[in-house]
């Protein structure tokens, strides 16, 4: 057997076993630090074992207290070294040839933006998952070097008003993407969003950088936009290793638009049209992860743009996980537990295992020659 396997075999072994037998979505809970000390804490317990309690502040008895229970629950003193430890685990299966996809979902504020990139110029300390999974994504590359050749690239979008935006163009505000399915990619992608190959952090950062002051550009245009938005973060990896196999896997890391209810009687025209089209992108997330657990034969992706795009990362061949996120303080208690209920239905799902995306080389040229004949016929017509 090549080195191939044994890196792979290696890694499978146990952290992989446990975890398909969980399935393959998984749930982590954050509950952020309060910010008002004024304001009252509704957090009752948290346990290690992923349980959650908090208590309804109009009946703060025994029957206002509400327990929720996840695969893990990171308190307000979990360090982003912390959250990325328990995460690690499934950036490491990318390396293996599996698609991954994180999401982070909550009402605005809630954390999500701090969980995924960390805070805005932070210190490279606070950095969140977004780095730190690309940064040992390159350590990995690199140790199994003598046995697979790596290769990874970076897209970057963000998915407004049901539009899809390539961060990383020169000109961002003329592109506007569409999403095709792509034989080789097993799934659906962007082919004319910026593709960039990333070799090392210091690259990362400075695209990161690139993306986000792109996204903040038309934030000032449309107040707070950032928040009605979803970006998504799509790492590519492509392995060769030295007998000829070739993987391919890519890894989705999602900044959700915030999931907070909009009062549609206050708002109108485009604000209402905005409201509209998040609710229908998340609650069209939660009708797929719905229908994947009731094993329905049809799964809804078509029917947002989000979906079809995490199509492949979210169906029964990928690995899942869900960062639901939630504040302390009282006055936010009718969107937390609601984003709680939501994420606690997701973590009901089980979804069978997750596939190996691997194949000789002769399979993968013949897949990219299909893809390039194709792409010929649609020129021609
Ligand atoms: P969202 O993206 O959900 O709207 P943010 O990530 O922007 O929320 O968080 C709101 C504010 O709270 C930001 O100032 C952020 O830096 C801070 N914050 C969020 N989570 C944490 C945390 N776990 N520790 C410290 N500060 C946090
Ligand atoms: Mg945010």
């Amino acid at each position: 057997a090549s080195g191939y396997y044994r890196v792979v075999k290696e890694n499978r072994n146990l952290y992989n076993m446990v975890q398909d037998l969980k399935g393959n979505i998984r749930v982590y809970c954050r509950i952020r630090p309060s910010f008002s000390p004024e304001t009252k804490n509704m957090i009752d317990f948290i346990g290690e074992d992923g349980t959650l309690v908090i208590l309804d502040p109009l009946r703060p008895q025994k029957e206002g207290k509400k327990v929720f229970q996840f695969n893990r629950v990171f308190g307000p003193t979990a360090t982003q070294d912390e959250v990325f430890k328990d995460t690690q685990p499934l950036i490491r299966s990318v390396m293996d040839g599996y698609n991954v996809c994180i999401f982070a979902y909550g009402q605005t504020g809630s954390g999500k933006t701090h969980t995924m990139s960390g805070p805005p110029g932070g210190s490279m300390k606070d950095r969140g998952i977004n780095y730190l999974a690309l940064n040992y994504l390159f350590q990995l590359s690199n140790k199994r070097k003598d046995v697979i050749n790596y290769d990874i690239h970076v897209q970057m979008v963000e998915i407004y008003n049901e539009q899809v935006r390539d961060l990383l163009a020169e000109d961002s505000s003329t592109t506007k993407l569409e999403i095709r399915s792509c034989t080789s990619d097993n799934g659906f992608c962007l082919p004319d969003a910026t593709m960039r190959t990333v070799k090392s952090t210091t690259e990362v950062l400075n695209l990161m950088k690139f993306g986000e002051v792109n996204r903040a550009v038309s934030s000032t245009a449309i107040n707070n936009r950032s928040s009605r938005s979803h970006s998504v973060l799509t790492v590519h990896v492509h392995g060769e290793d030295i007998s000829g196999n070739i993987l391919r896997s890519c890894l989705h890391l999602v900044d959700l638009a915030g999931s907070e209810r909009v009062d549609k009687s206050e708002v109108t025209g485009d604000r209402l049209k905005e409201a509209q089209y998040i609710n229908k992108s998340l609650s069209c997330l939660g009708d797929v992860i719905m229908a994947l657990a009731q094993k329905n034969s049809h799964i809804p992706y078509r029917n947002s743009k989000l979906t079809l795009l995490l199509q492949d990362s979210l169906g029964g061949h990928a690995k899942t996980l869900m960062f639901a996120h939630g504040s302390p303080e009282e006055d936010s208690f009718g969107e937390t537990v609601s984003t709680l209920k939501f994420a606690q239905r997701v973590s009901t799902v089980e979804l069978g295992a997750a596939r190996l995306n691997r194949e000789s080389r002769d399979v993968m040229q013949l897949k990219e020659q299909i893809e390039s004949l194709k792409k010929a016929l649609a020129n021609k017509e």
